[in-house]
């Protein structure tokens, strides 16, 4: 017997999580915009409620559309499920949910979107006690020399937004297999089409699919892939809410119950039940139909953005551009090993002079939006140090590379000359 050999990126992004309805024949996946499911009888209710039969219930915890992304996801990432979430940062406290308790530590890195490096500073020791020491990403020995008894969890952007350092993947993975814990990655900027962190030895992928995942700029929403392949039954003292008894579950363990679907179900069946940020129906199906068209998108994106970033490089108002994909960046080596040597869509230059020039230019973009977004089809632009990495202080800025003359773009696909001839325009009236 021929072994079936796995379907390609473009394929998956096609036709994983969803076949023509069978209840009506239509070909696209149909909106449940229904909050609740109706049980065969009292006996069905009861086994779906205990999770000894698998079925919707109520659309906090499960929807058949947003089950239909979660499938499309898991698939394109080859994870074993995926629970999809509101938003990306309702997807990073999902996960941290399931595995840190109170006086409980992560490793993440310093090179992260200016609202996840708040969430870790400011929201997640503040109200739920769970402290966090940054590291630089592409360092795994700065990482280990931080790493604490009360470490549970390794957390990075494979492509960091809005600098492009690309994490060292590798050395992140040996970390953590070392110390039992798990590597969780926001591929966010990176997407499949670029990256698949778990086949590096993450164990958890978070996203964004508010971004390049939609890639629309018409859906929030967020996802935690779970790669399947952490033992939480060998660190049960560690996660215990993954591998001991759950009290509103009669005493289920979800490691037993589940294997290696454990966070995933605990995601769905505890994090969403409780937390309550499940997504909607409507925004699960943008980010369905937009994922059909990522690999496209992606090298679209990417080929555009690449010719900015070299325009801008020999610009004579420009300081500096950080952008992997350019030879001369010294995130291009990691590109070239985790990013097939692309640096995606998503990045930063500094204009010559200061916070003055910098919002001039954004202020003059007339094709580009001025947007706090990423990921979009339409180019976007904005200034972070008053904007996305305004929460942070100056040091804290400086570390981000959010300095006072940095502008961030994020590149769409629209024709590259129109995409360079504003920028030229822009930068000309600074
Ligand atoms: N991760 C990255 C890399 C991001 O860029 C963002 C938002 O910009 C987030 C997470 C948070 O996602 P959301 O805005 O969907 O909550």
């Amino acid at each position: 017997m021929t072994k079936e050999k796995p379907q390609g990126l473009e394929t998956l992004s096609i036709h994983a999580g969803g076949g023509p309805d069978p209840a009506t024949g239509a070909r696209t996946i149909p909106v449940h915009q229904s909050t609740a499911f109706v049980f065969e009888d009292a006996e069905h209710g009861a086994d779906l409620f205990a999770l000894r039969k698998s079925g919707f219930v109520y659309s906090r915890l499960t929807n058949p559309t947003v089950h239909a992304l979660e499938e499309k996801m898991a698939a394109l990432e080859g994870g074993v499920a995926t629970s999809c979430t509101s938003s990306g940062h309702a997807a990073q406290l999902l996960v941290m949910s399931a595995l840190l308790s109170p006086g409980d530590h992560v490793l993440s890195s310093c090179k992260l979107y200016g609202g996840s490096l708040t969430q870790f500073a400011q929201i997640f020791p503040d109200c739920f006690g769970w402290d966090s020491t940054p590291f630089n990403p592409d360092k795994a020995d700065e990482a280990r020399a931080a790493l604490k008894p009360n470490t549970k969890a390794i957390f990075v952007e494979s492509l960091s937004n809005p600098e492009g350092v690309v994490a060292d993947l590798d050395g992140l993975a040996a970390l953590a297999e070392e110390a039992g814990i798990p590597l969780i990655v926001d591929n966010t900027m990176a997407t499949p089409a670029l990256c698949k962190p778990l086949e590096h030895g993450a164990h958890v992928v978070t996203y964004s699919t508010t971004k390049f995942m939609s890639g629309h700029g018409n859906a929030m929403g967020g996802a935690v892939v779970d790669g399947g392949n952490f033992d939480w039954a060998k660190y049960a003292d560690k996660f215990p809410r993954l591998a001991k008894e759950n009290p509103t579950y009669h005493g289920l363990v979800f490691t037993e119950a589940f294997g290696p679907a454990a966070l995933a179900m605990h995601n769905h069946a505890v994090g969403l039940r409780d937390l309550g940020m499940n997504q909607q129906p409507m925004n699960a199906y943008l980010t369905f139909v937009g994922m059909e068209t990522l690999q496209l998108r992606m090298d679209k994106h990417c080929e555009n953005a690449l010719a900015v970033a070299a325009y801008l490089e020999g610009h004579d108002k420009v300081e500096s551009v950080s952008y992997a994909g350019l030879k001369s960046s010294p995130h291009h080596t990691n590109a070239q090993k985790y990013m097939k040597g692309q640096g995606g869509a998503v990045f930063t230059f500094n204009v010559k002079g200061g916070h003055d020039e910098a919002a001039t230019v954004v202020s003059s973009a007339r094709l580009f939006s001025h947007v706090a977004n990423i990921g979009d089809t339409r180019s976007l632009i904005i200034h972070p140090s008053s904007t996305t990495h305004s929460q942070l202080d100056e040091d804290g800025k400086k570390a981000a590379g959010a300095a006072p003359n940095t502008i961030r773009v994020s590149i769409g696909i629209e024709t590259l000359d129109d995409i360079i001839g504003d920028l030229e325009q822009a930068l000309r009236t600074a």
